[in-house]
């Protein structure tokens, strides 16, 4: 999990896909903070795949032998990792900010 930091403004945010080192407030350079993923964001991962997967399978209309435990499966994963990433989000920027408490 990586966050960009930006001094000036103390803005903390998770990197996204559209920021690109640059403080989105001020337009300075962000300080990278880069918080190591724990099991919750691997749990994350692995449950998003199973549920996409299952999703995929079953919008081609691929039967898996599962019956209708299917559907609980794919939603059941799916809802779980987005808990997972709620649970991964709020430590990675607890630690975040105090990786930063720590830099200033
Ligand atoms: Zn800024």
């Amino acid at each position: 999990m990586k966050f960009y930091y930006c001094p000036e403004c103390k803005d903390l945010r998770p990197k996204s896909w559209y920021h690109r080192g640059k403080c989105l407030l001020c337009g300075r350079e962000c300080t990278i903070v880069v918080i190591p993923m724990s099991i919750y964001g691997y749990l994350m991962y692995a449950l998003s795949t199973v549920g996409a997967t299952m999703l995929a399978f079953e919008l081609m209309g691929t039967d898996l032998g599962l019956g209708e435990s299917r559907l609980y499966i794919m939603f059941g994963a799916l809802i779980l990792a987005l808990i997972f990433s709620f649970l991964e989000l709020e430590r990675t920027t607890w630690q975040a900010k105090e990786k930063i408490g720590k830099v200033l």
